[in-house]
């Protein structure tokens, strides 16, 4: 049977185990919680409002299209370039677009000013942002003990080391398996993993044969109390006898690879998590070590035991890119292992970044000019889309499917106000109300959003065009 390597270090060399994910990347997500889908009928028409969609209907259609491109490999490494004012959902139709590729398709969401970080190089953010877009789906036969969960009985001892406090010293399972029930008698480190786990009696786990690690696979429907909880033998793991093989599927992505990789001490001790969170995604993960993990996972293709998955690499603003970077970027899409690439801009004719000063004596300066600050020859090979503003009731739909979201009450007139706050100024704007409203409404002691609350934030919060206002009064020496 096919081995790949388990969760940690193996014979094959390299580091399987994905590490946890960054917080920024997942806050970026949060926001578009509500969006599960492009909300397209089986004829490929979007609905009105469907699977967190509202509106922007060519948009989707086209999105949709291009998906069905995707799907028969006939994308060829043509990026989609949506165009539109900011906040007209460019990055939510990317997520959507992931999601109905299946929801362990990886996507990975970047704004092209990210690239000018000082500390690293820029083809060097783009690089890590392209292998957070690759999925790898490892497959893995695995030794483990699966049956419901009848009795957990963490045992305390004396801790004779620090003089007070409980430890456990060992942790009984009784698993109810179809061979009957059995009582696992485990090490105390596996206890942390069923606390992690949040496993609790009638819950269907699996225990790892060799590394000890838990997963919960469900709950039992068949659980009853009256289970026969009489101490059978105790089997200590790993030697007891196996229960069952079984086929291990373990979803990471090319960046969870490197970044393992890169500090292969990574363990779960309370030290190794502190560096990574101090060190954030900037550790030093060398081309060679890439290179290396590459050639393992060519490897792993080919034997079967892995697959690629393409996920979604969405770039916003993609105009603050420069020449180096559509370069790069030209070079990364011919690349077999590339993921689909989709950019969007809300320029229109911009200079195209890093051509400014091109050296030529007498030159003007300027630099290039081009649609969206995209070089000519990356943008003859977009399929471009546009999305456009939304009207007030589109808005008003978007704001009732957040409130909910976000279990926000808001009155009636509350959510009229804010959909014509969400008009006047953009919907973005009038969504980022929403949570400052309901905190507001809380101190208040209402349990409801209600017009004094929206009334009290238009004054505290500015808006992009009221700001500029303001601002251009103020150098006008007017002050007001
Ligand atoms: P920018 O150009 O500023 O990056 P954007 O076009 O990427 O903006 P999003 O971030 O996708 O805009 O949209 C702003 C918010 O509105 C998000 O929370 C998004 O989920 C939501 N949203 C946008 N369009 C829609 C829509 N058609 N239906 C439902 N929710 C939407």
């Amino acid at each position: 049977s096919s081995a790949a390597p388990a969760g940690t270090n193996s014979g094959n060399g390299i580091i399987t185990q994905p590490p946890p994910p960054t917080a920024t990347r997942e806050s970026r997500i949060a926001t578009h919680s509500h969006i599960k889908g492009l909300g397209l009928a089986d004829d490929g028409t979007a609905m009105e409002m469907s699977q967190g969609f509202v509106g922007q209907r060519t948009a989707r259609e086209a999105l949709g299209l291009h998906l069905q491109l995707l799907r028969m490999g006939r994308h060829s490494g043509r990026p989609l370039l949506l165009v539109g004012p900011p906040g007209t959902g460019k990055t939510a139709m990317a997520l959507a677009m992931s999601q109905e590729l299946g929801s362990k398709v990886p996507f990975c969401a970047m704004v092209g000013s990210e690239v000018y970080s000082g500390e690293v190089k820029k083809t060097e953010v783009l690089g890590s942002s392209f292998r957070r877009a690759i999925g790898l789906r490892i497959k893995e036969t695995k030794e483990v003990y699966e049956g419901e969960v009848t009795e957990l009985t963490p045992s305390e001892a004396e801790n004779p080391l620090s003089g007070y406090g409980k430890t456990i010293s060992h942790v009984i399972v009784g698993l109810k398996t179809v061979k009957g029930t059995k009582q696992l008698r485990l090490d105390p480190s596996v206890y942390e993993a069923i606390q992690k786990e949040r496993v609790v009696v009638g819950d269907v786990i699996y225990i790892e044969a060799n590394t000890g690690a838990v997963k919960r696979v469900g709950r039992s429907d068949a659980y009853a109390s009256e289970f026969d909880l009489e101490a059978e033998e105790y089997v200590p793991l790993p030697k007891g006898d196996v229960h069952k093989r079984k086929e291990l599927v373990q979803d990471v992505t090319l960046h969870d690879l490197d970044m393992a990789n890169a500090r292969p001490q990574g363990g779960q001790d309370i030290m190794s998590v502190m560096g990574q969170l101090v060190k954030g995604g900037r550790t030093e993960v060398t081309d060679k070590l890439r290179r290396e993990i590459n050639k393992v996972v060519d490897r792993y293709i080919e034997q079967g035991v892995a697959e690629l998955v393409p996920g979604v690499l969405f770039i916003d603003e993609v105009h603050m890119l420069d020449m180096e970077c559509f370069t790069y970027l030209n070079r990364a899409l011919e690349s077999p292992m590339s993921p689909y690439v989709v950019l969007a801009s809300n320029r229109g004719m911009t200079t195209i970044r890093g051509t400014e000063y091109d050296g030529v004596v007498g030159g003007s300066g300027e630099g290039i000019r081009s649609p969206h600050g995209i070089p000519v020859d990356l943008l003859d090979r977009c399929m471009i889309v546009k999305t456009s503003l939304y009207s007030r009731d589109e808005i008003r739909k978007v704001l009732e499917i957040r409130s909910k979201i976000e279990g926000i009450v808001l009155r009636q007139e509350a959510l009229d106000r804010l959909a014509d706050e969400g008009e006047k100024t953009s919907l973005r704007f009038a969504l980022q109300l929403l949570t400052p409203a309901s905190i507001l409404a809380k101190t208040m002691g209402q349990t409801e959003v209600g017009l004094d609350q929206i009334g009290e934030l238009e004054g505290l919060f500015l808006d992009a065009k009221r700001s500029t206002g303001v601002l251009r009064g103020m150098t006008n020496g007017g002050g007001g």
